[in-house]
């Protein structure tokens, strides 16, 4: 046994993970209890790691192909990248450097972005390099430079300790950021009288813990937040003090939100006004304010200014440069700060640089001892592809993410992934992108490689290899490197201007040469080094040469990061959302993430152990708008928007309000099919994109909801087996041309994988043998019982080895599917029922507890069993706690908290976690 100190590849809370391996495997994870991000904590996520590994599933070798008509075959690394190095330089010496992008990966960590950086920018001479940050973090990024003239998040997660108000905006950090969720919940222990204000248009597990729930309507975060500075003006709550000596253009933000009144604002955002100016009261008058934001604020086409209106309430009321004090973006991604400070954006250059400024793009060039840096400003994640699906761009390198699933606005980005002439996708895991590869590059991941990564609070932490990649994989610099060294090559043939092929053997020179773009610039790191990475554990930036630790805080000294040390003020109008609801799309759609999984689920989604709590894609509506549409729960429903149309099953949500409708963002056509290849929320999703950030606009869309009357449906189980990701792969296959479908694993002691398919034309009895045989529930199966009616299109069938039931099919009605999904994964015996295991309708043949979803994945805890075990009218700390005793929810990583509360809050019936009423609009 061996243990390896690394860094968990999820959020940005950064939370340290020890990996314990045996004979060259990983066979556990736990929490780093000196990582000081997380203290030996890891959320269900994080402690599911080990459960997410194995073969199956990875790309493994190289793989070409050399037409579109062809598949791909196995090719060596060498001839790989001679094609790839001969097929870039083919199009760029005939359409020019601009007529190639990379779209990276705020997954990378900062080594790889630096190699790759290097070959876009150094030897291609293009800025056409973004990064799925974009997608995560360019609001923020762009707010904080506006402002306080650096992107950097000012405070530290020990200030959440010191604050006496949390101002929680657009984040459901209860699901999305759990460790540090729980240190929240911490502070709000030890000090009672803070104050907790969450702005959020969902009642989520967050707004639960709130004093004060702002449920705004969607998109008018800026109104909000200037009727909040409106207020702090009024009732001579600036920090005069403060904003004379700190501070530029107060005059005139101030003029601008004197029209936002809160009785003006209560109106256009839903909220009351009295809610409006005690939220104000709480921020200015508190000790501390710090607030807490994430994809709420940037996600949208006005991100920049949400963010900038939510900083101007900072400086007005001093709120900033204090302990427990000042506004911090949470990141989404392990590295998006990494990579914005390796000038991994197509508008950035290494240092916190800007591509526009010329001595910025000279200092690089001369560390990077090449000649001239291009100075065209590249193309931002969204307008790479659509400039690859007008033809503008013919070739896209991505790495370590995928666009087909996560970009808004599918469409386009398949049109772009389909036009281009030479697609290259490296990759660990099979995804959405993967199958518009003609080249398929085999990438390292978590576990199997070296370098940094930085979290929210500006900590580096160091990233180790605990085993050797699979196969033919290579750490993801390194490909960028020795395709750099061919292609600088072949362009030195016939380009006078290009650039040295970068150099690199190792992560740590790499990481080196980062260090020296830093040096003197805000985040400053020429103090620190692997050595002292590895012998005083992770550390925040800056971390200057002769340093002997890195800075908590910053601003303290109110010198801020702009010329003349002054922050400031910008005003922010308030703009209307770029997708307008009417009377054609008349709801209002956002969307987010689940508690257990992870963006695209290429990795949270290899294992049926977090499918538990949320297995399957569905749309929440509010319980009349769903009553209003004719529609239950589990109904199949159409959803709309002026963009595109997806069918998913409807779930009914009193964390909704009317008009409001919310599906996770995680679920791609990997997981929900349709006719056409679609799948997934994005592909109703809009690509507007803020003016500043460049960031789209991935919170709001105006959609419609139909009913989904399919005249067939079909739905078969099996046992996943010893291979879940083997089996989940044969069903995802199976489920290709169906119409529409869901795959899927079905979570319990004895895991299963789902296919539900549904359409207006059934499948061919053909391909419902197939179907049959694939679930081992083909007629004359051993063990297995079949109901068949032609005449009417109905079949059941079930399969029973040794008295479990390990596989069932349903056609033409469907009904049953409930009972024999729990009989299955519960792993009930039913040896006895024979036949009626063929019985359709609602009513299983005995007597069954429902599990429902898991709520507590480490104790393995369902909702029915915290039902029957609540103690009715206890406070819900306490029956928590009594909880927690009796069946040991709660009791380990605490992700499942927020959710064993709201169940005693209902039980309780003190506080029902239903969304406050808007009011009354002004008339
Ligand atoms: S909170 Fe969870 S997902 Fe985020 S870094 Fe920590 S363990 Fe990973």
């Amino acid at each position: 046994m061996a243990t390896v100190a690394t860094t968990c590849p999820y959020c940005g809370v950064g939370c340290g993970v020890l990996i314990e391996t045996a004979a060259g495997r990983i066979v556990a994870v736990r929490g780093d209890p000196d990582h000081p991000a997380n203290r030996g904590r890891l959320c269900t996520k994080g402690a599911s790691l080990a459960a997410t590994l194995g073969e199956t599933g990875r790309v493994l070798e190289p793989e070409l192909r050399r037409t579109r008509a062809e598949p791909r075959t196995r090719i060596g690394w060498n001839d790989a990248l001679d094609v790839a190095a001969e097929r870039f330089d083919a199009i760029i010496g005939t359409h020019g450097p601009d007529a190639v992008g990379f779209y990276v990966s705020g997954q990378l960590l900062t080594e790889d972005y630096v190699a790759f950086n290097r070959l876009a920018r150094g030897v291609v001479g293009t800025n056409n390099i973004d990064t799925n940050s974009r997608l995560c973090m360019a609001s923020a990024a762009s707010g904080y430079k506006l402002t306080l003239g650096a992107d950097a998040p000012p405070p530290c997660y020990d200030d959440i300790d010191h604050a006496d108000c949390l101002f929680i905006a657009g984040s459901n950090a209860a699901w999305a950021h759990p460790v540090l969720f729980r240190r929240i919940e911490a502070a709000k222990a030890a000090n009672p009288a803070m104050k907790i204000i969450v702005v959020d248009p969902r009642r989520t597990e967050t707004a639960d813990a709130a004093d004060l729930h702002l449920a705004i309507t969607p998109g008018t975060d800026v109104a909000l937040m200037n009727a909040m500075l409106h207020v702090i003006v009024w009732e001579d709550l600036v920090d005069v003090r403060f904003v004379d000596a700190h501070t530029r253009g107060f005059a005139d933000t101030k003029a601008l939100v004197r029209e936002f009144t809160p009785r003006a604002v209560a109106g256009v955002c839903g909220v009351h006004e009295e809610d409006i100016v005690g939220a104000a009261r709480m921020f200015a008058r508190s000790k501390a304010t710090l607030s807490l934001y994430c994809q709420g604020l940037n996600q949208s086409a006005a991100g920049t200014a949400k963010n900038v209106a939510l900083i101007n309430l900072h400086l007005a009321s001093g709120q900033i440069g204090r302990i427990g004090a000042g506004p911090f973006s949470l990141t989404g991604q392990p590295n998006a700060m990494g990579g914005r400070e390796a000038g991994g954006m197509a508008t950035t250059l290494p240092g916190h640089r800007d591509v526009a400024d010329a001595e910025h793009r000279a200092e690089i060039a001369s560390i990077w001892r090449v000649g001239e840096l291009p100075s065209r400003s590249g193309l931002a994640a969204v307008e790479l592809f659509e400039a690859a699906a007008d033809g503008a761009v013919r070739a896209l390198w991505i790495a370590c993410t995928n666009p087909a699933q996560s970009l808004p606005d599918l469409r386009v980005v398949r049109r772009a992934l389909e036009r281009a002439e030479f697609v290259v996708v490296q990759e660990a895991f099979a995804t959405e992108t993967t199958a518009f590869a003609d080249l398929l590059l085999p990438a390292a991941t978590w576990g199997e490689k070296e370098g940094t990564v930085t979290n929210s609070e500006r900590r580096i932490s160091r990233v180790r290899r605990a085993v050797e990649p699979p196969g033919m994989a290579w750490p993801d610099w390194r490909i960028a490197i020795e395709f750099g060294r061919r292609l600088a090559k072949r362009l030195a043939c016939h380009r006078a201007s290009s650039g040295a092929a970068p150099d690199f053997e190792s992560a740590e020179e790499l990481w080196n040469e980062h260090r020296a773009t830093t040096i003197g610039r805000d985040l400053d790191i020429g103090g620190l080094s692997y050595a002292i990475l590895d012998r005083d554990g992770p550390q925040q930036w800056p971390y200057r040469a002769g340093a002997r630790t890195g800075m908590a805080r910053l601003y303290e000294n109110g010198v801020f990061a702009t010329p003349d040390g002054r922050a400031r003020f910008v005003p922010t109008p308030y703009a209307a959302v770029a997708d307008p609801i009417d009377a054609r799309f008349p709801l209002r759609l956002t969307t987010g993430r689940l508690r257990d999984q992870w963006h695209g689920m290429s990795r949270t989604g290899r294992t049926s152990a977090l499918a538990g709590h949320v297995s399957q894609p569905r749309l929440a509506l509010n319980v009349d708008d769903m009553a209003l549409a004719g529609l239950r729960a589990g109904d199949w429903a159409f959803v709309a928007s002026r963009r595109g149309r997806i069918a998913v099953p409807v779930e009914p949500s009193r964390a909704l309000r009317r008009g409001h409708a919310y599906m996770p963002m995680h679920w791609g056509s990997h997981w929900l099919f349709g006719p056409s290849g679609e799948g997934g929320v994005n592909e109703l999703t809009i690509a507007a994109l803020d003016p500043h950030s460049r960031q789209p606009e991935l919170k709001h869309a105006a959609v419609r909801v139909e009913p989904a009357r399919f005249a067939w449906q079909g739905w078969w189980i099996a046992a996943a087996g010893n291979d879940e990701n083997a089996a989940l792969a044969r069903v995802r296959e199976a489920a290709r041309g169906l119409g529409y479908a869901i795959v899927g694993f079905a979570a319990g002691p004895a895991p299963g994988v789902v296919l539900h398919a549904a359409a207006d034309i059934a499948p061919s009895a053909a391909r419902l043998a197939a179907l049959d045989a694939l679930f081992g529930v083909a007629a004359g199966g051993c063990g297995v019982l079949r109901y068949d009616d032609a005449r009417s299109g109905v079949a059941r069938a079930v399969r029973v080895d040794g008295a479990r039931l390990t596989a069932a099919a349903l056609t033409g009605d469907v009904r049953s599917h409930r009972w024999l999904c729990e009989m299955l994964t519960a792993g009930t015996e039913v040896g006895r029922l024979g036949h009626a295991l063929l019985r359709g309708g609602d009513a299983p043949p005995i007597a069954l507890a429902e599990r429902g979803p898991v709520i507590c994945q480490c104790a393995n805890v369902a909702a029915s069993a915290i039902e029957a075990a609540l103690p009715a009218a206890q406070a819900s700390d306490d029956a928590v706690r009594a909880l927690g005793a009796a069946l040991g929810c709660g009791t380990h990583c605490g992700s499942c908290l927020p959710e064993l509360r709201r169940l005693a809050a209902v039980r309780g019936e003190r506080r029902a976690p239903v969304v406050p009423e808007a009011p009354e609009p002004l008339r």
